[in-house]
């Protein structure tokens, strides 16, 4: 039997970590970044785009069975995204008023503001491979957590992001473009003959199987997938290929929340935040395109599920790009005024007050 003196310290054993536990105001040990890039927010926020519903040019045949189909399925945002609309949305913040605030509006100038927290101006002024100039905020977790190179993980069906995700060549893992996963032999075999159009990116289902796979064997607590098809369709001018992809990348989300609100290292510990690297215009001219002239570029949109955040649903607050980085920084405890050279806050609205 224990005397007084001795209960009291293995009470506090006991009871300690549970009062820490109480009082912490975060409980998100895990984040998620998935990206689609260049998905509009017109499209995600209205569904099927009537400008464009039965546009020849764009591959919507208003006398085709197939574009039919798709004026059908997809005619609202429900029926385009419906894990986005009806649980993400419901139990999570939807911003649908977020700006870009890198002047250059391409891709990696948009994925270097969300993973450093700044507009890198003077330097990423577009796509060129050259290697991120600032330590990322990949690489900054993964010092802050002390977490093994394993632990913090990106899959990318661009390759480009070999150079955008680490100042350190090798600081983080990467698998970016047509590249083999160990943690998926069969699929990494059948990327190589299942080829895009495009020689930098690979298929999305690639990136997102392998990225699923590589989740349940190796648990990483930072974790980015990020997705190309959406940007490169448009570009193509295949608006009903656009329109495939956006309900393709909503039953990615479905699914990899479903899986890991199955697993006991991520469930009800695991904020998912879901984004876009740049928007694109609002005209029949330039809805497939987008860059420094292309007027609404700067506008994308942001949705945020997890323990730490309030079901607020969709919100007309305003957010920038840049402020992500230090969102992901406070919703896994730390300080972002720790990440110095960051020029964005933390999104108040991720955070229940
Ligand atoms: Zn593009």
């Amino acid at each position: 039997m224990l005397g007084a003196r001795s209960a009291a310290p293995i009470l506090l054993t006991f009871l300690l970590p549970a009062l820490l536990l109480a009082a912490d105001p975060s409980h998100t040990r895990n984040v998620i970044l998935v990206t689609a890039d260049g998905l509009r927010w017109q499209d995600l926020f209205h569904g099927l785009d009537p400008l464009l519903a039965n546009e020849k040019s764009v591959s919507m045949d208003p006398a085709s069975k197939d574009a039919d189909d798709r004026r059908a399925r997809f005619a609202t945002r429900e029926s385009l995204a419906p894990f986005f609309w009806t649980t993400l949305a419901k139990k999570g913040v939807v911003l649908g008023n977020v700006n870009v605030t890198n002047a250059y509006r391409v891709s990696y100038p948009g994925y270097s503001e969300i993973l450093t927290g700044r507009a890198s101006d003077d330097i990423i002024k577009g796509n060129d491979p050259i290697q991120q100039p600032h330590e990322t905020v990949l690489e900054f977790l993964k010092a802050r957590l002390s977490l093994s190179k394993d632990r913090v993980a990106l899959f990318s069906s661009w390759d480009h992001f070999h150079y955008i995700a680490e100042h350190t060549p090798g600081a983080i893992f990467i698998n970016a473009g047509y590249q083999d996963s160990a943690s998926s032999p069969d699929l990494s075999r059948l990327q190589h003959v299942a080829l895009t159009p495009w020689d930098e990116a690979r298929h999305d289902a690639f990136t997102f199987e392998l990225a699923l796979d590589y989740l349940r064997q190796h648990q990483p607590r930072v974790l980015v997938i990020s997705f190309d098809e959406t940007d490169d369709w448009a570009h193509s001018h295949r608006y009903d290929r656009v329109l495939d992809m956006i309900a393709a990348f909503d039953a990615f989300l479905n699914r990899l929340w479903t899986t890991l609100q199955s697993m006991p290292a991520y469930r009800d510990s695991t904020t998912l935040i879901v984004t876009s690297d740049h928007g694109r215009g609002s005209t029949l001219a330039d809805w497939s395109d987008h860059g420094k002239k292309v007027t609404g570029a700067d506008k994308i949109w942001l949705a945020i599920l997890g323990p730490d955040t309030p079901a607020s649903g969709e919100l007309p607050v305003h957010a920038e790009q840049r402020d992500i980085a230090p969102t992901i920084i406070k919703l896994l405890g730390q300080n972002p005024s720790d990440y110095k050279g960051a020029t964005g806050s933390p999104i108040q609205s991720a955070f229940r007050p």
